[in-house]
């Protein structure tokens, strides 16, 4: 039986998450889910129209820290346990602006996306909690600019970047990001943290991780919106460690990855047949059987393997 909830005394963030759960039941949703565009394509598809969808970048330079920054940066090491989770909804004037339509939207699809990395969890010991921000920002539109320079990525994403994380009394940089993460962190007694934001603004690539941070734009490429869920669960996997698996990655089957070191051996390009699908690879609720390795779950003891001493 549910239980009746009274939503007249929910938060804001409550009620946004709420409202997200009650859009995926509903049949139009799962509808849209079972025919959603390019099913089982690999990630690196550029056959049609999607781009390679994604780049796990270095983090991002170091700002220097305001005094009351913490020092030491939190990061999110393995997926096991309660798992923190910053999302914030960048809303811009005009066409920049996130409707409450596709706030609902964002926020469903992000959690169909954490549902299915947590549901894969063998010991079932993930959990996930939000903190769900939408920051009001007036930062113009940076659309058909020209970005030159070092660090593209940075430019396109530090105007509205900053102005969000100010929105949310952040510090601005990757400073107020940590801060951010560390905050939520300790707010959800959580064992690892990181954050994500969504926004209309024009970025160097539409979906990327930094670091202890993922960003994605609304559109979600040739993908399409139905896809958010998918591809915020592959975000999540770089955060995690995972690399990345389809071929025009680049990825090889060698290498250490995650708190347990392994290789990454369902790699496209090596693998015995191209390998398996797996969410690090195509756009399929699947994983290999190293992903899970990479993502850092608590694993059966029978694995005989275990995650680097010190890594909680
Ligand atoms: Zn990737």
């Amino acid at each position: 039986m549910q239980s009746p909830i009274n939503e007249a005394g929910l938060t804001e963030q409550e009620r946004l998450g709420l409202q997200a759960f009650k859009l995926r039941l509903r049949t139009s949703y799962q509808d849209a889910k079972e025919n959603r565009p390019h099913k089982s394509a690999s990630w690196g598809d550029d056959a049609d129209q999607p781009q390679q969808h994604d780049r796990p970048l270095p983090p991002a330079p170091p700002v220097p820290p305001a005094p009351s920054v913490v020092q030491q940066a939190p990061v999110a090491r393995r997926l096991a346990g309660r798992i923190a989770v910053g999302l914030v909804i960048v809303s811009g004037p005009g066409s920049l602006e996130m409707t409450d339509v596709q706030q609902q939207k964002i926020v469903a699809e992000v959690q169909n996306g954490l549902s299915f990395l947590g549901g894969r969890a063998p010991a079932r010991d993930v959990t996930f909690a939000y903190d769900i921000q939408v920051a009001s920002i007036t930062t113009p539109a940076t659309a058909g600019q020209h970005a030159t320079g070092s660090d593209v990525f940075e430019q396109y994403e530090a105007p509205w970047r900053d102005a969000a994380l100010a929105a949310i009394g952040q510090p601005a940089g990757s400073s107020g990001i940590a801060r951010y993460i560390k905050t939520i962190k300790a707010a959800k007694s959580a064992r690892a943290a990181y954050c994500a934001f969504f926004t209309h603004y024009q970025l160097q690539h539409f979906a990327y991780c930094r670091g202890d941070y993922v960003v994605m734009h609304y559109d979600n490429d040739g993908w399409g919106t139905d896809n958010l869920d998918r591809v915020f669960a592959h975000e999540t996997g770089h955060v995690f460690g995972a690399p990345d698996e389809y071929a025009l990655s680049g990825c090889n089957c060698g290498g250490s990855h995650g708190v347990y070191g392994r290789p990454n051996l369902n790699c496209e390009n090596c693998a015995d047949d191209g390998g398996v699908p797996c969410i690090m690879k195509s756009n399929d609720w699947a994983m290999c059987t190293e992903t899970p390795y990479h993502l850092g779950y608590t694993m059966p003891r029978t694995s005989g393997l275990s995650p680097t001493p010190g890594v909680v």
